[in-house]
């Protein structure tokens, strides 16, 4: 049975997604292709955005509908090893229900993989650890202007060469902090930045991690209307991989 969870949507109240993107557009949508948990993730990468996260909140209070509907937040590092623009007091003043977040950024102009893929493992780590989190967005996601500066080769290889005990690190975090690992549709499997190779390679590590323990969930990340539901071709993946019900993580709503 299709599971309907997208943790991951953009609106276009921070202007993240297209005007497409209104609260009650996105719900309307959701209902109509079936989804049961959705949450709203616009990113806060500076505070002097979160005042406009009433405004989604309280468009999610309006509307009525027969899903759960998550009020939550996309966090990105503001800077090498540095910090997200959140609090413990902003989680509790404003209520988030679904806490996403990761790394944005390379944070070097190095081609070499491997410390590349050290910068990576130790935001998410960091981010796994982070007591506030939900899940770890997109692990590997890169901009397009980054993948466009090396081969598509080179971004294959990262993937397929990641140690074993890496993979066993990152899926061990995220069932301990039950922090889940995103499997993100238009980031990862619907980006045309990626090669062919890249996304097999990228099914191949996360067959890796779901079989060292790891906790995933689904996102469309959509910045469009449209690619709502694409999180339906990520359950399919995850259905193939074999995942065990217990290993896919959905978001709950606090009673009381
Ligand atoms: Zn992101
Ligand atoms: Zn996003």
């Amino acid at each position: 049975m299709q599971k309907g969870i997208d943790c991951h949507i953009h609106t276009f109240y921070q202007r993240c997604g297209n005007e497409t993107l209104s609260v009650p557009n996105i719900i309307r949508r959701a209902e109509a292709i079936g989804l049961r948990k959705i949450a709203i993730t616009d990113h806060l990468n500076h505070l002097d955005r979160l005042e406009r996260f009433r405004y989604i909140k309280s468009d999610i209070d309006d509307v009525e509908t027969d899903i759960e509907v998550f009020f939550g937040v996309e966090l990105n590092y503001q800077s090498c090893d540095g910090d997200f623009a959140y609090s413990e007091e902003i989680h509790e003043e404003f209520g988030f229900e679904v806490v996403i977040g990761g790394i944005h950024s390379t944070y070097t102009d190095s081609a070499d993989p491997e410390e590349i893929r050290d910068i990576q493992h130790r935001h998410f780590m960091k981010t796994m650890q982070n007591p506030l989190l939900d899940v770890l967005v997109h692990p590997f996601w890169f901009n397009r202007d980054t993948v466009g500066s090396q081969p598509p080769e080179f971004w294959e290889e990262i993937i397929l060469s990641i140690p074993d005990n890496m993979v066993r690190e990152w899926a061990e975090a995220s069932a301990k902090n039950r922090c889940a690992i995103e499997v993100n549709a238009d980031a990862i499997f619907f980006n045309t930045t990626f090669s062919d190779k890249f996304r097999e390679a990228y099914i191949a590590f996360l067959k890796r991690l779901s079989g060292s323990g790891a906790l995933v969930t689904t996102g469309s990340d959509a910045h469009d209307i449209n690619a709502l539901g694409r999180t339906y071709y990520i359950e399919g993946i995850l259905h193939g991989l074999g995942v065990p019900e217990d290993q896919v993580w959905k978001p709950e709503k606090v009673r009381g």
